[in-house]
């Protein structure tokens, strides 16, 4: 049987629930009676998630494969490595912790026979903690208001895309991106759906406060380039309101007479200013940060080692 569906899953630590994954994803898979291959890319385990891998590999070879990437590149960039390997009519993502039931990749493989090249999904009662779910809500409100991205819940990952997505991601070089957002761009039809979201099967989540924070940045300046206008614009409003302040106090000056304590209102000012400075020229790192990763070209991930065809025990 072709290949009609690549299911690509990045796998960070998560030897907890791997076992799991592999009890629910196989039959799902082969219910749907296509032919499929899973692609699981290891992004840098240092627990036992190596062995697991390769048991299911051992165990399941006709359509299974492994690629183990050398250092943690990042989900996104994981997902990538899969994008690249994927010998699929259509790539489906998925999550390792069962969040996103496997059982569900029907209704996006449905979705797509009526024509979408993207098929994105929405997280009904989403079972996270509250101030993920906060987070993420303000997140995707930002976004939808500084691009043209139109993704209703970019943090759900199980996603379809077609082969013509994956050929114009595949040719993409950025150093750090979010796989939703940039396929979207590529898009001519896309849609979305609902699916239910569970609780993580096993195991903790893998993006820590920081690696989140770092890859909203990364969606936020990797798309758009409102951020850096706003800082500048700020910087305009904020320099005319501080014109017209010193106009006010010299004024002031001529008609009362000197002010006696103005020392804290000068420190309010000041302390404010150099508020805005320092997340302008944060805001600007950000930017020059990226022109600096695409210079130096290092590879953004590399994959160590490649299981797929028959094992050679
Ligand atoms: N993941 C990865 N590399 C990382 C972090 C996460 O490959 O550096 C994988 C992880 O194994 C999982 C998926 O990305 O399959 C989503 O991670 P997680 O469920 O921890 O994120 P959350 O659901 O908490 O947003
Ligand atoms: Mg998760």
């Amino acid at each position: 049987m072709s290949i009609a569906v690549s299911v690509i899953i990045p796998v960070y630590n998560e030897q907890e629930v791997l076992p799991k994954l592999f009890e629910r994803l196989y039959p799902a898979m082969d219910a749907l009676q296509r032919g499929y291959e899973v692609i699981f890319v290891d992004d840098g385990s240092r627990d036992r998630s190596h062995g697991l891998l390769r048991e299911q590999y051992e165990k399941r070879p006709d359509c299974t494969r492994v690629a183990l990437l050398r250092f943690n590149a990042g989900q996104h960039l994981a997902i990538l490595a899969g994008f690249e390997l994927a010998r699929g009519a259509r790539v489906i993502t998925l999550d390792a912790d069962l969040q996103n039931p496997p059982e569900q990749i029907g209704r996006v493989l449905a979705a797509m026979d009526a024509g979408h090249d993207i098929v994105g999904t929405i997280r009904m009662r989403r079972q996270d903690s509250a101030w993920r779910r906060w987070g993420s809500r303000l997140m995707n409100k930002f976004r939808h208001s500084i691009t043209s991205i139109r993704i209703t819940d970019q943090g759900c990952m199980l996603r379809g895309y077609d082969r013509s997505i994956v050929d114009l991601v595949n040719e993409c070089h950025e150093a750090s991106t979010f796989v939703p957002a940039l396929a979207y761009g590529f898009s001519r039809s896309s849609t979305e759906i609902e699916i239910p979201h569970e609780e993580r099967a096993a195991g903790t989540s893998k993006y820590s406060l920081y690696k989140l924070i770092r890859l909203n940045f990364d969606l936020m300046t990797g798309f758009s380039m409102v951020p850096l206008q706003l800082v500048s614009m700020t910087g305009i409003i904020i320099s005319v309101l501080s014109l017209l302040f010193v106009v006010f106090l010299i004024a002031r000056r001529i008609l009362v007479g000197p002010e006696a304590e103005g020392l804290f209102t000068l420190f309010g000012i000041v302390f404010f200013l150099i508020g805005v400075l320092l997340l302008a020229v944060g805001l600007i790192g950000e930017y020059v940060g990226r022109v600096y990763q695409q210079v130096r070209s290092r590879p953004r991930y590399m994959v160590a080692t490649l299981w797929e065809g028959s094992p050679e025990s």
